[in-house]
């Protein structure tokens, strides 16, 4: 295709338009999205309805394709309509222009995280519709707000309502990541995040002693633990080609505090850690370690929690997952290289399978740089008219599921 005729699809277009929206944090307007979705809901002549789960402010729109059996459990097709941040200034094109470029690759924030896929839902929705196909199940388009915070405005507690609840979801997609090979990944889990510091307290006093159980000592005592195992993660990673980042627990020292002036012993340091837990982490038995740790360190230390999520099992990819191979099935027939894998960061599709309903993120963007979060994203406009017809049929497979 030549730049004219992307420019002329009627699915470009759409696309463009709703990556002319400035959803971005933060404090992101929620409003013009929900204007354009309306919109999108009036021209496919299905249903939308707005949900507030939170405030006012973070609103969940879902627009509904009733099913031929729709006693069945729903499909949900999940994205988020929240972009993070940008800096104008590292873009080669305005970062909420939706310019094409000649070899086709349209330039905006959220071309790939993740307003491709909300809209790739909708355009391969209309393609049935306009072929007259019916499908089983009922489809639930799902638009949240925001998910680049965590979905503590959104998703979350969006599954605990009530409106959720009568939506009868039995299974959802959400989003994946791009692919710079050949390779399409699929996300079935999440690691559990775990954001801690410990506070470490010591006998304070004048720098010029060697006085007893200070917080440096304790402090070199669990960092040497931390990052022996840091390192055990990082041997694992490289002795077993088959493993990715996802398979391994990751382990980070973000922040360290305290502390006044030089020739001063401090009362108290702080550490900070951003760890990820591999799905064969014991919880219980990873939070003993740390404590004997703590107490091996000579006492005295507090472990504080921005962040631990629970364990959240795995979707399954297997055959006792019908809806899996629905998927499979359909990524098969399309000649598809898929790689099930986990996901590295965190998506909505964890409050999903918290509440017992299997997901996979997955988002069709293969031969593509990952530029989630990064200046100058963009997807290729063939990449994206593909996608829409890889939707097609992995939703219509997923909804004809008996
Ligand atoms: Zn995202």
């Amino acid at each position: 295709m030549s730049s004219t005729s992307w420019e002329s699809d009627e699915e470009i277009k759409y696309f463009r338009e709703y990556l002319r929206i400035p959803s971005v944090h933060p404090d992101p307007d929620y409003e013009p999205c929900l204007e354009f979705l309306r919109r999108q809901a009036l021209q496919l002549e299905l249903p939308l309805a707005v949900h507030y789960p939170f405030d006012a402010k973070n609103p969940v729109a879902v627009i509904t394709w009733q099913g031929l059996q729709p006693q069945l459990p729903a499909l949900l097709l999940n994205s988020h309509m929240d972009v993070v941040p940008v800096f104008a200034e590292n873009w080669t094109h305005p970062p909420f222009g939706a310019d094409i470029d000649a070899q086709g690759r349209i330039f905006a924030r959220g071309t790939q995280d993740m307003k491709c896929v909300g809209m790739q839902y909708l355009a391969a929705i209309r393609a049935l519709k306009r072929n007259g196909t019916r499908l089983k199940r009922t489809i639930h388009i799902s638009f949240v707000a925001d998910e680049e915070m965590g979905g503590r405005r959104g998703m979350r507690p969006f599954v605990e309502t009530e409106e959720f609840r009568v939506l009868n979801v039995g299974f959802g997609l959400d989003e994946g990541l791009a692919s710079p090979t050949a390779e399409f990944p699929v996300f079935y889990a999440e690691r559990s995040v775990w954001r801690m510091t410990f506070k470490i307290s010591g006998t304070a006093g004048h720098g010029s002693l060697l006085l007893p159980n200070t917080a440096g000592e304790k402090l070199h005592y669990l960092l040497d633990k931390m990052m022996k195992l840091r390192r055990q993660q990082v041997a694992r990673l490289e002795n077993n080609p088959e493993l990715t980042i996802g398979d391994v627990t990751t382990i980070n020292l973000t922040r360290l505090g305290g502390g006044v002036q030089s020739n001063v012993v401090p009362p108290q340091l702080t550490a900070g850690f951003d760890v990820r837990l591999a799905l064969d982490v014991v919880h219980e038995e990873f939070l003993a370690q740390l404590h004997s740790w703590m107490e091996e360190a000579g006492g005295g230390i507090e472990l504080e929690f921005d962040q631990k999520h629970p364990y959240v099992p795995p979707t399954a990819t297997d055959d006792s997952n019908p809806f899996w191979l629905a998927f499979k099935s359909a990524t098969d027939e399309l000649g598809l290289d898929v790689r099930p894998q986990i996901f590295t960061g965190g998506t909505d599709s964890r409050y999903l399978r918290k509440s017992g309903i299997g997901a996979l993120g997955f988002s069709p963007m293969n031969h593509t740089p990952v530029l989630l979060h990064d200046h100058d994203e963009w997807i290729g406009a063939d990449t994206y008219l593909k996608g829409v017809q890889i939707y097609e049929k992995i939703i219509s497979n997923l909804a004809n599921v008996d």
